[in-house]
Formats: structure tokens, C-alpha cells, sequence
């Protein structure tokens, strides 16, 4: 049994629907087990100023239906050197805080780390990024709603795209992986998905559009962030010229992405996520992030997470192949 009495959880990192409901499980799961919860307002950055409160249950109440997180968010310049994670767990001996539980993705995980190895802290990570692209994980919290987002925005894109016999090249986020492109790209039949880490992808896109173009048909093209040739603008501007009598746009879908009310699943798994966090730290582990595999929770070692990179895999790629999607990867 633990000796910790006392949990803190933030959010960090760009925001994901669900935070919320996993600060609400970690929170009324802390409590029902005996802990005192500390809420750490804006993630790092509230841990060096000490912007730490303690959490009741009904302080939770009311959340899970919200996007954003309750806790707010931020990108700590501070907590990149030793100087200030030092202040941050200070703050923490402080308030007598022996374990938190870090919601966030990749570079919140990085952090959370050094927390494990400069201090005595035990750090439970809970993966919330729309970007699903933790290693260790099948699902971060806020996908599932951003797919949802963006499927029904390149629905709407769609009927304006063939109404006019456009071509349309719509930019989704989803950082270096490719997740919320190639899924969003199947659901909404696009014609072309361009998915990160591929090679010369603009030259393949071009010869498919000309096909296209001569039989004057509307195309979407799901463009992903982190693309070496560039994002939609620029690609789209590459090929423009070729395709002097066609109306091309482009949609870029940026914030909204991250916004809205959490899915059903985001919510649930989220929760799921939040309780099995505070079992981890009653059953004395530290340095892992609650993942998501198969449908069940995974313990993963939270160095783990950072080292290794998680793709698209080539089944889902074939699939999108299959029912007809052109994605230029070879
Ligand atoms: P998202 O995937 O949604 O962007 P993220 O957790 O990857 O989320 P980042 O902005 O990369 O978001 O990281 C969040 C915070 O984690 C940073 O502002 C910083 O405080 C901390 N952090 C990130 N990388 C490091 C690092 N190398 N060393 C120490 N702290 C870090």
C-alpha cells in the first residue's frame, strides 16, 4: 500500500476534449480512496507558481460534458531547465503532494521524466492529445472527438466541392503521425490522403489530379500536418499552376479541431484512464502513463512513451486503398 496521501493533476500541452473527464475520475477516485486531490492550474506552469488547490467532489461537477480542461493549460518555457522544474517540486514538498498525475502528450511526457528522475515524485501519465501519436497507446483522450470534428467538416467542404467541381485541399492537424488524416480521410471518402514521413508525395498527388481533372471530377485531398513538402497552402500552390481551369481551395481547419463537447468514448475512456491512474499510485507504481490497448487499460513505462514512435500503420493505409483513396507513399 502507498504512503502517499496526497495527488496533484494537471493538464499540459495543447488541450484535448475529455481532460476533463479524467480530472473529474482522478479526482473523485483520489477521494473515494482516502487521498486529497490538489488541482495544478495551468500544467507546469502552475506547479513552479505554486497555483495548486485542493479539489473536492463537487468541483468536478459539471465538466465532463465541456471541452478544453477545467485546469487550463500552458506551454512552461520554465520547465525545460533543471532551474525551474526544481521551483516546481518545491511547490510540491510544499503542499506535501507525493504523486501527479500529468495529462498530456509527448512533450508533457517528456517533463514528467525528469520529474521521475530529479525527485522523489511518482508521475502517472494519462495520454490527451487530439494527435493520438503516444507510443505505448491505441487512443488518446480528444481523438475521438477531433475525428468526429473533422469528418463533419470535410462533409460540409464536400458538398461545395462538388457542387462547383472543385479541388479542395483541406488541412487537418495531427503532428508528425498521421492519425487524424488517414481516419478522417476513410470516413469521408477523400480522394487523396497525404500522410506524414512519405517521400515526394506532391509529384504523385499532381499526375493523379491531371486523370482526375480531364474527366472534370471534384476532388478532396486530406493534406496532414507535418508533411516534409510543406502544409496545404504551400502544396496547393505548387500545383495551381498546372490546373489553370480548376477552382482549387484551400481549407485549413486549425483550432476547431481541438474544440467541442467530448465524444461518448472520449468521456468514458478518459474516466476509465483517471481511475486506473489512481490505482497505479494505491498500488505504489510510479514512471508510467495509463494506456489505452485492445480495449483495456496499459501500464506503459513513461520513458517508453518518448523514445519510440508510433505510425499509421500499413493495413490502414491499405484499407483507404482499397475502397479507392489515392495515399502517394511508394
Ligand atoms: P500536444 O501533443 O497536444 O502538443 P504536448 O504535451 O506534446 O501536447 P508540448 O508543448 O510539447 O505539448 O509540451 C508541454 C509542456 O511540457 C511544455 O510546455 C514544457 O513545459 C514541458 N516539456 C516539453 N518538452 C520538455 C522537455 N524536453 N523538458 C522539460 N519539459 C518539457
Amino acid at each position: 500500500m502507498s504512503k502517499i496521501k496526497k495527488i496533484g493533476v494537471l493538464t499540459s500541452g495543447g488541450d484535448a476534449p475529455g481532460m476533463n473527464a479524467a480530472i473529474r475520475a482522478v479526482t473523485r477516485a483520489g477521494i473515494n480512496n482516502g487521498f486529497e486531490v490538489y488541482g495544478i492550474r495551468m500544467g507546469y506552469q502552475g506547479m513552479i507558481e505554486g497555483d495548486i488547490f485542493k479539489m473536492e467532489s463537487q468541483d468536478v461537477s459539471g465538466i465532463i460534458q465541456k471541452g478544453g480542461t477545467f485546469l487550463q493549460t500552458a506551454r512552461s518555457i520554465e520547465f525545460y531547465e533543471l532551474e525551474g522544474r526544481k521551483k516546481a517540486y518545491e511547490q510540491l514538498h510544499k503542499f506535501g503532494i507525493g504523486a501527479v498525475v500529468v495529462i498530456g502528450g509527448d512533450g508533457s511526457f517528456t517533463g514528467a521524466n525528469y520529474m521521475t528522475q530529479e525527485s522523489d515524485i511518482s508521475v502517472i501519465g494519462i495520454p490527451g492529445t487530439i494527435d493520438n501519436d503516444l507510443f505505448g497507446t491505441d487512443y488518446t483522450i480528444g481523438y475521438d472527438t477531433a475525428l468526429n470534428t473533422v469528418t463533419d467538416a470535410v462533409d460540409k467542404i464536400r458538398d461545395t466541392a462538388s457542387s462547383h467541381n472543385r479541388i479542395f485541399f483541406v488541412e487537418v492537424m495531427g503532428r508528425e503521425a498521421g492519425f487524424v488524416a488517414i481516419n478522417s480521410g476513410i470516413a469521408c471518402g477523400a480522394e487523396v490522403i497525404m500522410v506524414p514521413r512519405k517521400r515526394n508525395q506532391v509529384d504523385k498527388v499532381r499526375l493523379f489530379l491531371k486523370e482526375r481533372a480531364a474527366k472534370n471530377r471534384s476532388s478532396i485531398i486530406i493534406v496532414s500536418e507535418g508533411l516534409e513538402e510543406g502544409g496545404a497552402m504551400d502544396i496547393a500552390n505548387i500545383i495551381k499552376p498546372e490546373f489553370p481551369h480548376f477552382d482549387i481551395r484551400v481549407s485549413i481547419l486549425g483550432h476547431i479541431q481541438r474544440g467541442g463537447s467530448p465524444s461518448n468514448k472520449d468521456r468514458v475512456v478518459a474516466s476509465i484512464m483517471g481511475i486506473a491512474a489512481v490505482e497505479a499510485i494505491m498500488d505504489s507504481q510510479k514512471n508510467i502513463m495509463i494506456g489505452w490497448k485492445n480495449e483495456q487499460v496499459a501500464h506503459v513505462p513513461l520513458n517508453k512513451t518518448i523514445k519510440m514512435h508510433k505510425d499509421v500503420s500499413d493495413d490502414l493505409l491499405k484499407v483507404a486503398e482499397e475502397i479507392g483513396t489515392f495515399v502517394p507513399r511508394k
